[in-house]
């Protein structure tokens, strides 16, 4: 019997897909791309059985992705998807929840709980802080700067929930010179503007430099990073939070990949201090290997959250405890069952030995890499490396001769005022071998480009 023949396809499909994951193009071909001229821009008038709408996602769509879930994609930091938590992704669609309330969705509420305690557990953060699920790191900034903005209009008496910026006591916000674009969005968002930070120089792996800090005082929210997007370097998060502290300061840390080395003892020790922090971002859709999208905004202080988020509405429970009341969103999907099957099916042990692997396959491709002659530019201290040719278009052609030969993925960037090319490791499904696909690609790569930069 199959009385749900579009989950039947949809099944089929994805197990082929996954099957053939390992071994695809990571950038899909031309061809590929052409094929979606097939989708037809009309409204179509009639519909159609659900599983023919299934099949032809899948073919037109399927090889139109791009391999991130797979084990040679080094752009950006995207992690993959962990086995059990596609399997609660379908799960969730097929059981629709909305995890806006309690009464809504106590599944995805009291799993919201539970995989709270443990992400405060993984990450090493104090157990009463408030964790809620946003779409990524970008929002988790602004829920966390949003409490801080509230905390710090509180104290000088200014509700700025309700009476707006306009009026409002001066808030101070500082920043690393490095910091990832997305803060300060965030900070644009907030109407704190994207311009009013004082930036912080940093050191050339892009890290503040504690010593360069301006004075800090209760007007102030200090944004640091662990987990810099290039070269993968951490604040120096104790001594400038122990400043901070003394002077009554909010610190926001932007840990979208990096707070997660928290997982591994040989790398928490980069991270010392962030615990004194007062709110962090962080991502499951990266280096938690949860799908897209799932970010995580934690909060010592759960009055500031509900502060700026909290509202009511006569046709809802007036429950404080409520997700809606500490964050954006009323409606949204339930990333928690995604985040609990991801931390049930690999425990503590599990995440630690992505880490680790994803840390030590950083540094074998930096060697790789400097064997085939390129210059290592970060110190390969987490899943980040930056290397160069010494010339930036001779970079650049690498990176697009590997992707449109399928076998890779990377970028480049600018790092220190120069183009190199940039890897992230940060998937489950990256294998050794891998490494050696792509080092292999590279150094075709290297062949070909070799007489035009002679
Ligand atoms: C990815 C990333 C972000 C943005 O996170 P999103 O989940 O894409 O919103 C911010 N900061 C750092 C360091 C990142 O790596």
């Amino acid at each position: 019997m199959n009385d749900h023949p579009e989950l039947a396809a949809a099944a089929d499909a994805a197990l082929a897909y996954l099957r053939e994951l390992p071994a695809r193009r990571v950038a899909p071909d031309a061809d590929a791309l052409a094929a979606m001229d097939a989708y037809s821009p009309m409204l179509p008038d009639q519909g159609c059985a659900p599983e023919d709408a299934v099949r032809e996602l899948a073919a037109l769509a399927g090889p139109a992705t791009v391999a991130t879930a797979g084990p040679r994609f080094f752009g950006y930091v995207t992690g993959g998807a962990v086995p059990a938590t596609v399997g609660a992704n379908w799960l969730a669609a097929a059981w629709d929840q909305a995890a806006a309330d309690y009464r809504l969705s106590p599944a995805a509420v009291r799993l919201e709980q539970v995989t709270g305690a443990w992400l405060l557990d993984l990450l090493r953060l104090p157990q009463d802080c408030a964790v809620n699920y946003v779409t990524g790191t970008t929002m988790a900034s602004f829920v966390g700067l949003a409490a801080a903005r509230s905390e710090i209009c509180d104290r000088q008496g200014w509700d700025v929930a309700a009476l707006g910026l306009a009026g409002a006591p001066p808030i101070r916000i500082v920043a690393g010179a490095d910091a990832h674009p997305t803060l300060f969005k965030a900070l644009s968002m907030l109407g704190l503007g994207s311009r009013s930070a004082i930036l912080v120089d940093v050191d050339d792996q892009g890290r503040m430099l504690a010593d360069a800090l301006p004075e800090l005082g209760p007007d102030t929210i200090v944004c640091v990073q662990a987990g810099n997007v290039n070269s993968g370097g951490f604040d120096p998060l104790e001594a400038i939070c122990a400043k901070a502290c003394a002077a009554g300061a909010w610190v926001h840390v932007n840990g979208a990949f990096g707070l997660v080395a928290a997982a591994s003892p040989a790398h928490a020790t980069q991270l010392a201090g962030h615990d004194l922090a007062d709110s962090w971002a962080v991502d499951g859709h990266k280096w938690l290997n949860t799908p897209y999208d799932c970010g995580v905004a934690i909060c010592r202080h759960p009055k500031a959250l509900r502060r700026a988020f909290g509202y009511q509405a006569a046709y809802l429970e007036d429950d404080l405890r409520n997700p809606r009341h500490q964050i954006p969103e009323l409606s949204r999907r339930a990333r928690s069952f995604e985040m609990w099957a991801a931390l049930r099916s690999l425990g503590r042990e599990g995440v630690r030995d992505i880490v680790e692997r994803n840390c030590a396959q950083a540094r074998t491709m930096a060697s790789g890499l400097q064997a085939l002659g390129l210059r290592i530019l970060n110190d390969v201290v987490l899943n980040q490396v930056i290397a160069t040719t010494g010339s930036a278009d001779r970079d650049r052609a690498i990176a697009a001769d590997v992707t449109a030969s399928g076998v890779a993925w990377f970028s480049t960037t600018n790092w220190r005022r120069n183009t190199a090319i940039r890897f992230s490791f940060s998937s489950w499904a990256t294998r050794d071998e891998d490494i050696d696909l792509t080092l292999g690609a590279i150094a075709v790569a290297l062949e070909r480009t070799a007489e035009t930069f002679a």
